[in-house]
């Protein structure tokens, strides 16, 4: 067999044989149209109409999260989190470096530096070991623990549910509580995954979710922002909303706030998708299980399944692969020829081009992951048959 031709033989068993099989494509269907055309009926396309209250009352019924606050995207939804736990300028944000580049804007765009921390092999997310180290070696201060390696007080951390797998949060969430500082979930990737009977995105302060295109969930372009304080909630609805006091016909506004509200045309998208999840969340399941037993038939081939004590989403169904960058470039040049659309996880943050200045802790597990996992088609609809 040449190079990649085992995996790409082992994803033809569960996919079949359509010559393009892609990444993750969004599934929409009748109940999405009538939704969206509704919307359109009813010319209330912008933040003001009934969609979004029912898209966020019913996200709040989903993930049992007391308060759910609709945004224009998971990137400004994190911002936005991040602003409302405290975090500004001068701060430092421990972020994991194993994530997409979101998580690290977010840190930016509210005015705070990410400092980049390593992996756990296990779960995939931000290592609690790695941050009590760092944690360990900070001096007390009344901005937070001063970072040994860069001087800053970390005044968050943004722990990410990877591929939506869930990491150990409730750890983290103690770990951070004895320094005194939030944590913030990045669950942008993990609708529909729990920590033991929790959902994630519930556990930290406050947390995120993403509704873009590619996600188990989508809005078009969409966020929401999680939490079960009822003045950040207040606080979240407010800022993102140009911080407009409700009044009949006066424009009068108290701060200088954000228009990163969803529009009511998104929500209706989001509202027929919400009712599809569990058929969704079910589907992927049974594509993960599928794989899950072909792939302990290829040698070098390891399916990542989901942590002891959680039930992952399957996002992004992966195979951690033996032999480095080169077994996984092979991998990844067989079957995306092949029309199979596999990809690498994101490059590793602290090398990408706006954070390579900055000082980061040991990131070994994270670019081992780097070097060995493969994303693999993960359409609910590849399971639907
Ligand atoms: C998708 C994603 C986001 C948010 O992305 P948006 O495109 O802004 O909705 C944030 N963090 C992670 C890890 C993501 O995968």
């Amino acid at each position: 067999m040449s190079p990649g031709e085992d995996v790409l033989a082992a994803l033809r068993d569960v996919v079949g044989d359509e010559p393009f099989v892609g990444l993750h494509v969004p599934d929409i269907s009748e109940l999405e149209k009538r939704r969206v055309q509704e919307c359109l009926d009813s010319t209330f396309v912008s933040s003001v109409g009934a969609f979004v209250a029912e898209f966020e009352r019913g996200i709040e019924q989903f993930t049992g999260a007391p308060h759910a606050i609709a945004v224009s995207n998971g990137t400004s939804a994190l911002q936005v989190a991040l602003e409302l736990a405290g975090v500004g300028p001068g701060d430092d944000v421990i972020v994991p470096t194993l994530s997409f580049i979101a998580t690290a804007n977010a840190v930016s765009h509210a005015g705070a530096q990410p400092f980049f921390v390593d992996s756990d092999p296990e779960t995939l997310g931000l290592s609690v070991d790695a941050v009590a180290a760092v944690l360990r070696s900070a001096t007390p201060s009344p901005r937070g623990p001063v970072n040994a390696a860069t001087g800053r007080p970390i005044s968050a951390i943004v722990p990410m549910h990877t591929l939506g797998h869930p990491l150990r949060v409730d750890e983290l969430v103690a770990l951070a509580a004895e320094h005194d500082i939030p944590v913030v979930e990045d669950a942008a990737e993990s609708l529909g995954s729990l920590l033991g009977d929790v959902h994630t995105g519930t556990i930290g302060r406050l947390g995120i979710l993403s509704f873009n295109g590619n996600k188990i969930l989508t809005t078009g372009g969409g966020g929401m922002i999680l939490t079960a304080d009822d003045e950040l909630a207040r606080r979240a609805r407010h800022i993102t909303t140009t911080a407009k006091l409700p009044h009949r016909w006066e424009f009068e506004h108290d701060e200088v706030a954000y228009n990163f509200r969803m529009p009511n045309l998104n929500a209706a998208l989001g509202v027929a998708q919400l009712e599809r999840l569990p058929a969704f969340l079910a589907a992927k399941r049974l594509l993960a299980s599928r794989y899950s037993s072909r792939f302990a038939d290829v040698a070098g081939a390891t399916f990542l399944t989901e942590p002891v004590g959680t039930r992952s989403n399957y996002w992004l169904c992966a195979v951690r692969l033996e032999g480095g960058r080169a077994r996984r470039d092979e991998v990844l040049e067989a079957t995306n020829d092949a029309g199979l659309q596999c990809r690498p996880m994101w490059n590793l943050l602290h090398e990408q081009a706006p954070y390579r200045h900055l000082p980061h802790a040991d990131v070994s597990n994270a670019q081992a992951l780097h070097a060995e996992i493969v994303c693999i088609p993960s359409s609910p609809a590849l399971a639907a048959s």
